[in-house]
């Protein structure tokens, strides 16, 4: 995600154990980030930490009196001596007044996707000292919000750019369009319409629309649709094809504003319902023990299509296979003897699971799954049974499309046994 990487595995190893008598001295590679998000930061109790102001630095005698103040994530000690040296020392680097870590606290918070309710009960809980609640929505507002649209707006000029060039060669873009409300039903307060590049896979807009700004909340995505594809015309975008839900606002939209543009159906929004149409053709009988796990699996593997198109080894009984040589395995724990043979696997020459195997390799749908990825994310960064601002919701749609471009062509991590990381 974004610019946060957490510190390298390589340099924890390069730690020294409690018991060993060597010590240890400090790599090149640690100072690098001094001053900089990246520099590791420690847990220091402050008992311990007071015990560096026992001596003067300055004539080695006796410090008679230390002042603790704290603002958030800063600790600044200030001491004197019995000599009447003073001086006082800082926990982390400020920036304009502003303690960098306090800063810090509050990004990596957001571009995590995470809230400050979350960080606070955690840090309360470990008494680790962060900032206060205003403190931490000031932050937000004054400085991450402007960050995160400022590299989203960059990110989608450069986007639309491509896009752009490919309309000289006489193509022009196809895209995918995907409507999300914050909260199912009548009550939803905002909708997040996205769209989707189909070749690059890239999130090129999205709108936001608060239910204040519709009719209805039903009538919000309309809204957003309209908005979203006005956007990509006004910005010099030539469109041929989109494709969205069979939703009759949005056909109705289509075919009135945008005669000239070809509209496509998905797949998505079908699947889930034809899972469930899959048994009840007679010859299919022996999937019905296993629709719900399936629609399950559906939304679980809206992480990689690779595992979606697992579960064809999986029902089977088969959970480590060899695929395009590598070996790929089933995420879950070694199944018993007894579990393994007391499951209703199917057979690979049934009808069921020649069905089964049309419908997972339908390349469509597999095409499909890759919005779903994107609505992972968007799921990470606005949990919708959280309330947000107008702004925060916002920043954080515009943090998951920017997560979602910047990872979307990118492989995704394998161990060596080809088990897929979180
Ligand atoms: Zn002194
Ligand atoms: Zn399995």
């Amino acid at each position: 995600m974004l610019s946060l990487d957490p510190p390298s595995d390589k340099k924890d190893l390069s730690f020294a154990p409690l018991s060993s008598t060597t010590s240890t001295s400090t790599t090149n590679t640690e100072e690098e980030g001094s001053g900089t998000y990246k520099e590791r930061k420690w847990i220091v109790n402050e008992s311990n930490l007071m015990q560096l102001f026992t001596r003067c630095p300055q004539c080695g005698q006796t410090v008679i009196d230390t002042k603790k103040f704290s603002f958030g994530s800063l600790l600044r000690v200030s001491w004197e001596c019995i000599n009447g040296h003073e001086g006082s020392w800082n926990s982390c680097n400020e920036t304009r007044g502003m303690a960098d870590n306090n800063l810090l606290v509050a990004a990596s918070t957001l571009f995590t996707g995470a809230t400050y309710v979350d960080i606070a009960d955690w840090a309360a809980c470990l008494n680790v000292q962060i900032p206060q609640k205003t403190t931490f929505y000031a932050i937000q507002s004054s400085y991450l919000i402007p960050v995160v649209d400022v590299f989203y707006k960059e990110q989608q000029a450069k986007l639309l750019e491509d896009l752009r060039l490919q309309n000289v060669l006489q193509k022009g873009a196809n895209l995918s369009g995907d409507g999300r409300s914050d909260s199912p039903g009548f009550s939803a307060k905002y909708c997040t319409y996205s769209m989707m590049d189909d070749v690059n896979k890239n999130v090129v807009h999205f709108e936001l629309v608060q239910v204040t700004e519709a009719t209805s909340s039903v009538a919000m995505e309309p809204v957003a649709f309209k908005r979203c594809v006005d956007f990509l015309l006004d910005s010099g975008l030539k469109v041929d094809v989109i494709t969205t839900d069979r939703s009759p606002s949005i056909r109705k939209t289509m075919r009135v504003d945008y005669p000239r543009i070809q509209h496509e159906f998905d797949i998505w929004h079908g699947s889930s319902k034809k899972c469930c149409q899959l048994q009840k053709k007679k010859e299919n009988q022996d999937l019905q023990p296993w629709i719900k796990s399936i629609c399950n699996h559906l939304w679980y593997a809206c992480l990689l299509t690779e595992k979606w198109k697992s579960l064809l080894h999986h029902i089977c009984g088969v959970h480590r296979w060899t695929e395009d040589g590598r070996r790929k395995e089933c995420d879950h724990d070694d199944l018993s003897p007894d579990q393994q043979r007391r499951k209703r696997w199917l057979k690979k020459e049934s009808p069921s699971f020649r069905t089964l195997s049309m419908l997972v390799l339908n390349p469509s749908l597999l095409k499909d799954l890759r919005q779903m990825v994107y609505h992972s994310v968007l799921l990470k960064y606005c949990r919708k049974n959280l309330h947000f601002h107008y702004s925060s919701m916002a920043a954080r749609t515009q943090l998951a499309v920017i997560d979602h471009n910047e990872n979307v062509n990118r492989e995704q991590a394998t161990t060596s046994s080809g088990k897929y990381t979180a």
